[in-house]
């Protein structure tokens, strides 16, 4: 086999592996997991608008871990340049897909008219993609010509989230996707992988420790608390798919048992409301032996306080409401959408809060807050900081150090050969190989991009 990283390697998004692959009679296939976008300051950056590193007529079937736009987000630019399909995933990945790539098109569309960037692709293409999708249960067999077996495991990431393995030429390899956090409330934990000789993993926190589980719900309810007595505005910036779903589970919980209040909370997301109705559709999908399951009737991603702004006139709404209130809006990264627009309220107002849940990649205006900035530039206008930033990082979908070091040992004892690290910032999956190396004591190689490894 070999294998080429055409994304996600010394960073975290752009997730595209090329794996050429021999059948029983000696004859090539060609396959990609995952066809992400890079995600950064401009989506249209020139990394997605550049050319594939292969033909893609010559692909024959590309299998998608998880419907995250940087594992999702050139799918329509590869079926606009002749690849032919199909794209396999989860059932639910399907549906999330879609929704996926049209929230990317149409911020897009946005910048477009903003500034000008070049569009990735149409709405033509993301329908294009949908045909070509087959849905697939997690161990159910893909025979892709005789000797070659691909199956789908569950990641614990989001909902339907995989891990692949192939079964080829004598050997199994694993391509991780990436690996969900342990103990997540509405999500089944990460399957235990049974054997590999190789795994292509994640290290997008190979160099951090999150805090407990148990932490977050606590650190969240003091913010409420403190947007309460300040009479501010909390601002949540959340990725549509699973943050926002953890994040409402577990808003649910506080308002329930813990905070009696009526501060109303805004889902300002169209792209959130969506991918929160296909997780109410795949309810089997979530974890069964979590409390949320006990009373079926109870909705557990909705409450009293909750109001979801579909419409842009219904999220006007949000500005005439007097704080404190609590506003949810995408995107998770704070590179467009609807949270850009608060933004420009929340971040000169001290009394108010930006609370940051998830990972924010370099280059984008949620990593400049994250590392404390004063001021940001919004849509080509400077915002003062005045507001106060927190973050909490047991909201993470990722696992971290340790989840990804158990995850890597198989259940019968036998350590993989060899490990490539990919999606991961450099000094992460640096530090992450080390670390591995002396825990595991297998070869760790660190992927390089573009560069083609015989495996
Ligand atoms: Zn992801």
């Amino acid at each position: 086999m070999k294998l080429t990283f055409h994304g996600a390697a010394g960073e975290v998004t752009g997730s595209c592996t090329h794996v050429e692959v021999k059948d029983s009679g000696g004859k090539i296939h060609n396959i990609l997991i995952d066809c992400g976008m890079f995600q950064g300051e401009r989506m249209c950056g020139t990394k997605n608008m550049v050319e594939f590193g292969f033909d893609p007529k010559t692909i024959e079937a590309i299998f998608v871990t998880h419907p995250h736009a940087d594992h999702t987000g050139r799918l329509p630019k590869i079926v606009n340049m002749g690849f032919a399909g199909p794209v396999y995933m989860t059932l639910p990945a399907c549906a999330l897909t879609s929704v996926v790539l049209e929230d990317a098109r149409h911020i897009m569309e946005e910048n477009t008219k903003r500034c000008g960037d070049p569009q990735l692709y149409t709405a033509q293409d993301v329908e294009k993609v949908a045909t070509m999708c087959k849905g697939i249960n997690y161990h159910q067999e893909i025979m892709m010509a005789p000797g070659i077996r691909l199956m789908f495991h569950d990641a614990g990431h989001v909902l339907g989230s995989a891990y692949i393995s192939i079964e080829a030429e004598g050997k199994k390899i694993i391509f991780s996707g990436d690996v969900g956090n342990d103990d997540v409330p509405i999500l089944p934990d990460t399957e235990p992988i049974s054997r590999a000789d190789v795994v292509v993993c994640e290290s997008t926190y190979g160099n951090r420790e999150h805090e407990p589980m148990a932490m977050r719900r606590q650190k969240l309810k003091e913010t409420i608390m403190r947007t309460m007595n300040g009479k501010g505005m909390l601002l949540i910036p959340a990725f549509s798919i699973e943050r926002t779903q953890e994040l409402l589970y577990e808003l649910n919980q506080i308002l329930l048992h813990e905070v009696k209040t009526n501060t109303p909370i805004f889902l300002d997301s169209p792209m959130s409301i969506r991918a929160t109705e296909i997780y109410r559709h795949f309810k089997q999908y979530l974890r069964f032996d979590a409390p949320i399951f006990s009373d079926p009737d109870r909705d557990f991603f909705s409450f009293p306080n909750l109001r979801e702004t579909l419409t842009v006139d219904e999220s006007k709404v949000i500005n005439e409401t007097k704080n404190p209130k609590i506003v949810i809006a995408g995107s998770g990264m704070m590179t467009g959408g609807r949270v850009m627009h608060h933004l420009t309220r929340c971040l000169p107002d001290a009394k108010s809060e930006l609370l940051i849940i998830g990972y924010q990649a370099r280059g984008t205006v949620g990593r400049k807050l994250y590392e404390g900035a004063k001021e940001v530039t919004i849509y080509g206008q400077k915002i003062a900081v005045k507001a106060r930033v927190s973050a909490i990082g047991s909201f993470s979908a990722h696992g971290d150090k340790n989840k990804l070091t158990r995850w890597l040992q198989p259940e019968n004892g036998k350590n993989p050969t060899k490990i490539f690290l990919n999606h991961g910032d450099p000094d992460a999956a640096e530090s992450f190989a080390t670390h591995l190396r002396h825990t595991l004591r297998t070869e760790v190689e660190v992927a390089g991009a573009g560069k083609e490894y015989g495996v």
